[in-house]
């Protein structure tokens, strides 16, 4: 954890935005009220993501006399990737993220700033208030996958799936963003090293429009989860996990091989009486392909690191010491 931080240091607002138009008066409503009480620098950055609605001319109308940037996607990317766009375009020291269809409250932001001027490097909103009087078909998937996704990352959230969170800018602008995968970057900022931090923020279900996102989500989010474990895991030893499978496949093969001659030798089963030496060739194939596919991840991951000049560590300070 960092040492607290300047008060007086930028903030910069990234609101990902999606047909939207009916919410926006009343999310810049709440966001004027409370920036202008906030007593620090602020900037507004709302990305449009290919909405067909009108939002981003109410956006542009709205912001007139404000500190807001406007980006506007070609097409409808996501929100991950509106969020990405975002963050990218942003100045300031710390990042704060949250939806625009008020389901999210602009008035809880001072409460991740106070969290965050104690120090932490991310402070992940937590809406107690969501689902409410679904137990069965929304609220117990999501108290499954958000105990999933904390066991499996070592990083303990109620609410991944928040996007009310702030960040130290440079944790989170240094995270390349694919697929859905915005809600793990507190898993990968704490696993450079950074420090989370959890408030109960509250919550609102929606006025105008609905949600994009039906049930299959949790899938996705489950498939993205195996991807984000094991990049995490196995991303700069590829060789470790594919060959470690690989030689319990090719031993398995072996004893398989070993005890059909065994069992031959003593007169016991005759070769062709047994699955033994089917197995024996399957696993040993299987072993080979592994190791190899080890070798292939080993031959990526040196791409990557050595063509981008990547490092495989996160350095914290340097001081020359005479
Ligand atoms: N959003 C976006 N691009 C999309 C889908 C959603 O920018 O393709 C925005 C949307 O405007 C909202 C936020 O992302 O501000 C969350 O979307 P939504 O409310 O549909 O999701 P949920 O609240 O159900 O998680
Ligand atoms: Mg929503």
């Amino acid at each position: 954890m960092e040492t607290a931080r300047d008060p007086k240091s930028l903030i910069s607002i990234v609101i990902p935005v999606y047909n939207e138009a009916l919410s926006l008066p009343g999310l810049f409503d709440r966001l004027g009220e409370v920036l202008a009480v906030l007593g620090r620098p602020y900037e507004v950055i709302m990305v449009d993501d290919g909405s067909k609605d009108g939002s981003f001319d109410k956006i542009v109308e709205l912001a007139k006399g404000r500190p807001v940037t406007a980006i506007r996607l070609k097409r409808n990317f996501g929100q991950t990737a509106a969020l990405s766009a975002g963050i990218e375009q942003a100045k300031g020291e710390i990042i704060v993220t949250l939806d625009s269809d008020l389901e999210n409250d602009p008035r809880d932001i001072p409460l991740l700033l106070k969290k965050m001027d104690e120090g932490f490097d991310v402070v992940s909103g937590w809406r107690q208030a969501r689902w409410k009087g679904s137990f069965l078909s929304r609220k117990l998937p999501s108290v499954a996958a958000n105990w999933l996704i904390s066991t499996l990352s070592g990083v303990p959230l109620h609410d991944y799936g928040c996007t009310l969170k702030a960040y130290r800018a440079d944790l989170v602008k240094g995270v390349v963003l694919y697929g859905d995968m915005h809600r793990f970057i507190p898993a990968y900022a704490s696993w450079q090293g950074g420090v989370v931090a959890e408030v109960p923020v509250s919550y609102a279900p929606r006025l105008h429009g609905k949600s994009n996102y039906g049930m299959g989500r949790i899938i996705r989010v489950l498939l993205d989860l195996v991807v984000v474990v094991f990049m995490h895991k196995y991303m700069n030893r590829p060789m470790h996990f594919f060959g470690g499978w690989g030689l319990v496949s090719f031993s398995a093969g072996a004893f398989f091989g070993a005890l059909s001659i065994v069992l031959k030798i003593m007169e016991l089963r005759d070769f062709v009486e047994t699955p033994l030496p089917l197995w024996s060739a399957l696993f040993i194939i299987v072993g080979v392909q592994m190791v190899m596919f080890g070798v292939v991840g080993e031959m990526l991951m040196r791409t990557y690191y050595e063509s981008q000049g990547r490092r495989p560590y996160v350095v914290k300070d340097k001081v020359a010491v005479s």
